[in-house]
């Protein structure tokens, strides 16, 4: 099987490198495909409250018989659960729909800096990080301006930040910041939905050369940058291909050439402006 390598977070948690996210797979569907994960060896697992699926990656958790401290098991506070105690009964909710005793890693979902509730929604992760309910909290999303607060107003540096990332959105800016404060970057989107990104002559040219997919040379990309990948797949097929790509490197040359596709091209919402609750 597959053996993933792990990143060390500031706190000491160790957090595999790849795992597998669950943004917009129904409900229904969802145990299937996390359990086609945990066969194909993913370990990290990425949802979120607002995915509507915790419950279901609960029982496929359940199912796997898969011991917790093997797994990684990532979820996140919606937006309308922000401020301090909203936060911590969120946590209890999310925690019980998952099945879990302790979290492995909990993030702010988004700032909203328009609602200034981050500030207090932190101090809240921060308690039930003080209290061993999760091992590692972070957030998502986060601009370098909001991160600086969390420095400011908190007393826990935060462990990881999810943005979206990927060839069309380098985030040159975020990334930097984040290593300069010893904060891990996770690449939401690290496929770009999937979509014209896997088209790109950059993209083809090199898997052609190497023999491997499109998809496999973006999250190779990732990965030598460093970053904490978590795409998404409903397709067996592809759960499997995104898993295999520890056994091949880009050159430089190949990193540089896909790092010039940048083109601050979003696929969500701009972090400074969006406030949906
Ligand atoms: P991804 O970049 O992971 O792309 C997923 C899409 O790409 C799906 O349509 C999938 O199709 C397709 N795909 C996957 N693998 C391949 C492959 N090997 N070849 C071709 N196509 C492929 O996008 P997501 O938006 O799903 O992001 C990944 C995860 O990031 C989410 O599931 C979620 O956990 C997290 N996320 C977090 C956000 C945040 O605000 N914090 C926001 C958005 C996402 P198919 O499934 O049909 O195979």
């Amino acid at each position: 099987m597959t053996s993933v390598p792990v990143v060390k977070l500031n706190n000491g948690v160790e957090m595999p490198q790849l795992g597998f996210g669950v943004f917009q797979v129904p409900s229904p569907e969802t145990k299937a495909a996390v359990k086609t994960a945990l066969d194909a060896g993913y370990r990290s697992i990425d949802t979120a409250t607002a995915y509507g699926n915790e419950a279901a990656v609960g029982e496929a958790l359940a199912e796997s018989g898969i011991p917790a401290d093997e797994l990684f098991i990532t979820t996140k506070l919606w937006n309308s659960d922000q401020g301090y105690d909203e936060t911590l009964r969120a946590f209890d909710s999310s925690i019980a729909a998952l099945g879990l005793e302790r979290l492995d890693l909990y993030l702010i979902h988004w700032p909203l800096p328009s609602r200034d509730k981050y500030i207090a929604t932190w101090k809240a992760l921060e308690k039930l990080y003080a209290d061993g309910r999760v091992r590692a909290i972070g957030v998502s999303n986060f601009q370098p301006a909001h991160l600086r607060r969390l420095f400011d107003e908190g007393t826990v540096a935060p462990v990881l930040n999810q943005v979206e990332l990927h060839p069309y959105l380098v985030q040159r800016e975020v990334r930097a910041f984040d290593t300069e404060h010893g904060i891990a970057t996770e690449a939401w989107s690290p496929l770009a939905k999937g979509g014209e990104l896997l088209n790109e002559p950059a993209v083809t040219r090199t898997a052609e050369r190497l023999g491997r997919t499109p998809a496999q040379v973006v999250l190779r990309w990732h990965l030598q940058l460093g970053n904490v990948v978590i795409p998404k797949s409903v397709t067996p097929s592809r759960v499997a291909e995104n898993l295999d790509v520890f056994d091949f490197t880009l050159t430089d040359a190949d990193v540089a050439a896909l790092s010039a596709l940048d083109r601050d091209g979003r696929t969500g919402p701009d972090p400074d402006t969006f406030d949906l609750v």
